[in-house]
C-alpha cells in the first residue's frame, strides 16, 4: 500500500483488528520513509459496481463518497459512528445483491433513504431534501406531509 503522504510503496502494517462487527479489518500502517501513519480497511467486495448517473454518465461506485453523504446527513445526530459504518456496509451489501453490475444513482438514493428512515428521521429528511432536490418550499412541505418512515417495509436484505 502506497504511503498517501510521500508516495513510498513499502509501508508496514503495525496493527490489524476486526472492525464494524467483523465485517471489516482495520489496519494501522506506518511508512518507514516519512514516518507517516494511516489506516486502511479491508472489506469483502462481492462485485464491482458501476453507477449510472442521471446525466447518462457512468462512474465506478465509490463507498467513500456514499459514506460522506450519509455522514453529512447524520451530522450532530445522536448516532454512534460505528452504527453509520454498519449502515454503509449494509447499503453496499444490498446494492451488490441487486444482481446488477450497473446501478442507477436513483436506486442508491432510494436504498439510502430507506436505511436512514429506519435510523433517524432528521437525517432522513436532510438527505432526502438534498437528494430529491426540493428547492421550492411548497414541494418540501408536501414531502414532509408525506413523510411516514414507519411505513417503509422493514427489509434488512439478505443476511
Ligand atoms: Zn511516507
Amino acid at each position: 500500500m502506497r504511503c498517501p503522504f510521500c508516495g513510498h510503496i513499502d509501508t508496514q502494517v503495525k496493527d490489524s483488528r476486526p472492525a464494524e462487527d467483523h465485517v471489516a479489518i482495520r489496519r494501522r500502517r506506518f511508512c518507514p520513509a516519512c514516518g507517516g501513519r494511516f489506516t486502511t480497511y479491508e472489506r469483502v467486495q462481492l462485485r464491482d459496481l458501476v453507477v449510472l448517473k442521471s446525466n447518462g454518465r457512468r462512474e465506478d461506485f465509490d463507498r467513500e463518497k456514499l459514506e460522506r453523504s450519509i455522514r453529512i446527513a447524520m451530522r450532530k445526530r445522536p448516532i454512534e459512528p460505528e452504527r453509520i459504518d454498519q449502515m454503509v456496509t449494509g447499503i453496499v451489501r444490498r446494492l451488490e445483491s441487486l444482481g446488477e453490475s450497473e446501478i442507477t444513482s436513483r436506486q442508491i438514493g432510494q436504498i439510502v433513504m430507506e436505511a436512514l428512515a429506519r435510523i433517524d428521521t432528521v437525517a432522513y429528511v436532510r438527505f432526502a431534501s438534498v437528494y430529491m432536490n426540493f428547492q421550492a418550499v411548497g414541494d418540501f412541505d408536501r414531502f414532509m406531509a408525506e413523510l411516514r418512515p414507519q411505513e417503509i417495509p422493514d427489509e434488512t436484505g439478505p443476511s
